[in-house]
């Protein structure tokens, strides 16, 4: 709990856990829970704000990297998924007759027959 992380610490975890994916280059170490930027590597369009804690107990804090993860692991979900569903042995016909009545909404057919 109390261990103290410097910078170089702090380094050493995070290319454990991310290896190339974050640059650090421009950080401004002030402390562990100190935000600081950082920048991915995959996405570098903008710095990425967030403090040494929470960069090495989350994804790292990539939006664009937490949403490309997010949606492989959807899609290896999708994929299971049809695995597991057997594929369509027999597509039953289902002769969609599309009956198409018209509800003729005729004007002339609402007046008020009142005698
Ligand atoms: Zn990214």
């Amino acid at each position: 709990m109390g261990a103290r992380i410097n910078q170089d610490e702090f380094l050493k975890r995070a290319k454990q856990r991310f290896g190339d994916q974050y640059t650090y280059e421009g950080m401004i170490w002030r402390s562990y829970k100190s935000p600081v930027k950082i920048r991915c590597t995959h996405h570098p369009v903008q710095d990425i704000n967030i403090t040494p804690e929470k960069h090495l107990q989350t994804l790292g804090g990539c939006r664009h990297c937490l949403r490309a993860r997010r949606v492989a692991s959807l899609e290896r979900e999708l994929n299971r998924k049809s695995a597991e569903r057997p594929t369509a042995k027999q597509v039953s016909k289902t002769s969609s007759k599309t009956v198409a009545k018209k509800a003729l909404v005729d004007p002339s057919r609402s007046r008020s027959s009142s005698l």
